[in-house]
């Protein structure tokens, strides 16, 4: 059994025997070995957790052969409502392994425990709201065309289609959260597919592959293919055989994902980066507002593509704001996601946290007032504690760049005009979320109208949901996820007309 230091943390049995085990690629039913070999790291002590197979374009190829043939296959010919019921049997298994897939997105990511339970108990929600769903993909009936219907009786209606292949690259930040809300929705709608998780985190997607083949899942429906993004995403995104490719990551990625789409014209899905506005109003209840805007940039150590980095403070409680947040984030104990006091967890990665360095550096060297944070703690794991910058400019990189990490950047406004205040609030490229902290019910509804972002919350902030659709306006993506929209974004439309 593999016993790892997680700072004096235990793990559970299980969690150290899947450690321990191998970490191959799911293709066709089976774990087969790959091309190449990668190695994940505990992000908050950089110890070595595990080594796991990697494929490249040869393995991408089988894995899309084995979904094309499950989909014409057993998977596309099983009813709906033994789609329905293998969608419950999986979610039942990910529920009695909650733990193995808490603990492992802690020890992968470095992730809080309170946060990782969380998505857990998230993503078993969302395997049960679509299991729910399959069952009422419906169409429509329609009044037939002039022309045929002037000559003879006749009827038409539409039938709801699964798209067919899907490619589905997810990100590191929320590893098996980022997965499942593809996966679910994917299968609801009759589709297989061919999953690549992030070479960062590959971890907790491969337990979930074991889960997929004791649910039952016909061989090939589920393919999991580690890797890079340069060789094994870039191969997904481009081949042929794929119809869809729902990709989750950096706006700069997903660009690339269309032009490699560009060759069959496959249909793509984008969720991708924000910077999103946290506007405070001159009559916000500082109670709620104080604990609500620190952990809208802080939660999840500000990996968090919701995260609301660019703080609109009205001077009336600027400082007041301010100074709370920053008492608030001193009281946020920073260290290892499996000690159940930790508020904040380590940057991913050496390299990651090496960029948001470089950021916090460029906010001081443009000007910045460095209200709290700064400086990277001097331990093991990259751990940069939360950090404000007051008198912030727009044309500062801290406030216009994503930066993806605990860095907020604050800004001071005098005026009470909504739109001058939205001008502020939309002056970005991107879109995804947004929120509005004031008292007067009336004011919040108006300033939710003018911001350009696909969830704008109102004295909360990222208040996502299983049945919440979710996806951003501008370069924060194309498409939604999450409810109703996330099923659609797996079917396609078929009319159908009968001359009677
Ligand atoms: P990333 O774009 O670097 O990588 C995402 C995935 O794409 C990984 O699996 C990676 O291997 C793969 N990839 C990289 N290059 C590729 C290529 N050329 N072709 C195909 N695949 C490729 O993003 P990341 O650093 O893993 O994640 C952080 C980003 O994700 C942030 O920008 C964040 O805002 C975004 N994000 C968005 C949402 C959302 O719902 N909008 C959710 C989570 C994260």
């Amino acid at each position: 059994m593999n016993v790892l230091p997680f700072d004096g943390h235990a793990i559970a049995p299980e969690t150290a025997a899947f450690l321990g085990g191998q970490h191959r690629l799911l293709i066709d039913g089976a774990w087969v070995d790959g091309s190449g070999e990668h190695v994940t790291r505990d992000p908050a002590t950089g110890l070595e957790l595990a080594r796991f197979a990697t494929g490249g374009a040869a393995e991408v190829d089988a894995a899309v052969a084995a979904a094309r043939r499950a989909f014409h296959g057993a998977w596309g010919r099983m009813t709906v409502s033994d789609r329905t019921a293998i969608l419950f049997r999986l979610a039942r298994i990910m529920e009695a392994n909650a733990r193995l897939l808490t603990e492992l997105d802690i020890v992968d990511n470095g992730m809080p425990g309170f946060i990782a339970g969380l998505t857990t108990a998230n993503c078993v929600e969302m395997v049960d709201y679509y299991a729910g769903a399959v069952m009422r993909i419906e169409g429509t009936t329609t009044a037939p065309p002039r022309h045929i219907a002037a000559e003879t009786e006749a009827l038409t209606y539409t039938l709801r289609e699964p798209v067919g292949v899907a490619g589905l690259i997810v990100p590191w930040n929320v590893p098996l959260s980022t997965a499942i809300l593809k996966l679910a929705p994917a299968l609801a709608a009759g589709c297989t597919v061919v999953m690549k998780p992030s070479e960062e985190t590959p971890l907790s997607v491969l337990a979930l592959g074991q889960m997929i083949l004791d649910a039952g899942f016909p061989a090939g429906v589920v393919n999991i293919v580690n890797g890079f993004g340069g060789d094994c995403g870039a191969a997904l995104a481009a081949h042929p055989g794929v119809d869809k490719i729902s990709f989750t990551g950096s706006t700069v990625t997903g660009k690339k994902i269309v032009q490699a789409a560009l060759g069959n014209l496959k249909k793509v899905s984008l969720e991708l980066g924000g910077k999103s506005p946290v506007v405070v109003m001159p009559d916000a209840d500082l109670a709620l507002a104080v604990p609500g805007v620190a952990l809208a940039t802080f939660f999840l150590q500000g990996q968090n593509c919701m995260a609301g980095t660019r703080i609109f403070a009205h001077e009336a409680v600027h400082d007041a704001l301010v100074e709370g947040v920053a008492a608030f984030a001193a009281g946020m104990k920073l260290g290892h996601g499996l000690d159940p006091a930790t508020m904040q967890g380590p940057m991913i990665s050496d390299a990651h946290s090496a960029k948001v360095m470089g950021y916090i550096e460029a906010g001081k060297a443009a000007g910045a007032t460095l209200v709290c944070g700064g400086e990277k703690l001097d331990r093991p794991g990259n751990f940069i504690p939360p950090t404000i910058f007051a008198d912030c400019r727009p044309d500062m990189s801290i406030v216009h760049d994503e930066i993806f990490g605990p860095v907020m950047a604050v800004q001071k406004f005098a005026t009470t005009d909504l739109d001058a205040i939205a001008d502020l609030a939309n002056d970005t490229p991107f879109g995804l979320s947004g929120s509005v902290w004031t008292s007067d019910l009336s004011t919040a509804h108006r300033m939710v109208k003018r911001i350009r972002a696909g969830h704008v919350s109102i004295n909360c902030h990222g208040a996502v949901g299983t049945n919440i659709p979710f996806g951003g306006f501008g370069q924060s993506g194309w498409g939604r996820e999450f409810g109703r929209e996330g099923l659609d974004a797996y079917l396609e439309t078929k009319a159908v007309t009968a001359r009677l």
